[in-house]
């Protein structure tokens, strides 16, 4: 790795790369500045389309809900990263976390901690990704309605099929999780 001097890249002002945070790992990266402008392009649903503006109005098992509450529900991504892979989403169309009510910023943190202790429970997992992806720029898929994940983890769930395959191996049926995870849900 070459840490890179003070210094200009065609006229952009550069830092060295040994004065920046960051925790390494073992992805190489490419850099691919001409995508931003079909990602911030990209299209994004209104509250007609939402599919987390929608997903209520279906019954649980058509949309995945694990689990419902007053202000915010749970459900299961149907795009998992992972076996139980999990979104806690205002019933709200709003885009950031800092447009969430305090009662909205309550119920996520508490339907977030029900999620962990129950797919703990139910997947005996060794631990979580847990976060949001806050705009389009920051990999939010749909940036218009705020959702928390929840991933769980297992010590030897990375394998080499999302790597040189762009596909994760899922060796269970959202349906059957969904069912498990909501069965165990506290009443
Ligand atoms: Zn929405």
């Amino acid at each position: 790795m070459t840490a890179y001097d003070h210094g200009e890249f065609e006229g952009v002002p550069t830092d060295a790369s040994s004065e920046l945070a960051g925790v390494p790992d073992a992805f190489q990266r490419l850099w691919t500045p001409h995508r931003l402008v079909y990602i911030q392009h990209g299209q994004q649903p209104d509250e007609h389309a939402c599919p987390f503006c929608r997903a209520p109005e279906m019954s649980d098992e058509q949309s995945l809900i694990v689990a419902r509450g007053e202000h915010a529900y749970v459900l299961l991504n149907l795009y998992p990263y992972n076996s139980g892979h999990l979104l806690v989403c205002p019933y709200r169309h709003i885009a950031t976390y800092d447009e969430a009510s305090p009662e909205e910023v309550a119920e996520i943190g508490e339907l977030t901690q029900v999620a962990m202790r129950v797919v703990k429970r139910v997947s005996r997992c060794d631990g979580f990704n847990i976060g949001m992806n806050q705009g389009r720029i920051a990999g939010a898929g749909i940036a218009e309605h705020l959702h928390q994940h929840i991933v769980p983890r297992w010590a030897l769930d990375s394998n080499f099929f999302p790597i040189i395959a762009g596909t994760k191996a899922l060796p269970r049926l959202l349906g059957e999780v969904r069912h498990e995870i909501a069965e165990a849900w506290p009443a």
